[in-house]
């Protein structure tokens, strides 16, 4: 996987209906944050800034619905993909008409061969190079399912920092990423590292991009940090 694995918050009271989501989503190999209630949800939006929400519609206290407007009202979490879940299809068209913003709905009991479906397609939106996708910015091209880059004609050698950070690049041409994003999404929130080690890591990538000629694609961005293009 491209990057730091996606997190996904999966918010559910049904502690059983949650664990299978949650185990089959850590078989695809997300990382999946848990939720028992609306409250929790709104919590943990902001502290593990997951990259797509699975949302329960009825839960104790704040409902899934309310979650749903909440997020996609606030400036920093409205890109932030949400699937709806619902007992029944009337829910769901009642949801769908409350205009909550959720990106698709899906009616329990559901299969987890689509669910993983729905959430893949979300991700290809958000997260391109972590289901697969093959990015391309003007002759650079990554193919994040075999793993290689290509610039024009030529074959590129990149290390595996080097190639997480040109995906993370990809995802968004032309955004400017500090040093603490990419740290969070190149190496994981989870690991400590300092972040003159982005630094050394741009420097390698730039000379990798570069190896076989053609301009240095990267861009620093003085007090904002690194963008691609
Ligand atoms: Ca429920």
């Amino acid at each position: 996987m491209a990057g730091e694995a996606p997190t996904v918050l999966v918010v559910e009271d049904e502690p059983a209906q949650r664990e299978v989501l949650a185990y089959n989503l850590e078989a695809e190999g997300f990382r999946v944050a848990r939720a028992e209630t609306g409250d929790e949800a709104l919590m943990l939006v902001a502290e593990e800034a997951p990259d797509i929400v699975v949302l329960d519609w009825m839960l104790p206290g704040v409902s899934g619905i309310e979650v749903c407007r909440q997020l996609k009202t606030r400036p920093d979490t409205r890109a932030i993909p949400i699937i709806m879940l619902s007992a029944r299809s009337e829910e769901v068209d009642r949801v769908r008409g409350l205009e909550t913003g959720a990106d698709d709905y899906v009616v329990k009991p559901y299969s987890v061969v689509e669910m993983m479906a729905r959430v893949r397609a979300q991700l290809r939106r958000v997260r391109p190079s972590t289901v697969g996708a093959v990015l391309e910015f003007e002759d650079i091209k990554l193919d994040s399912e075999s793993h290689r880059v290509y610039r024009g004609p030529d074959v590129l050698k990149l290390g595996p920092t080097e190639f997480r950070l040109l995906a993370t690049f990809m995802e968004k041409p032309g955004r400017v990423w500090s040093r603490e994003q990419l740290l969070d999404r190149v190496w994981g929130r989870d690991i400590y590292v300092d972040t003159r080690t982005v630094d050394v890591h741009i420097g390698r990538l730039r000379k990798a991009l570069c190896q076989k000629g053609g301009e240095d694609p990267v861009r620093t961005v003085r007090g904002a940090g690194y963008a691609l293009g």
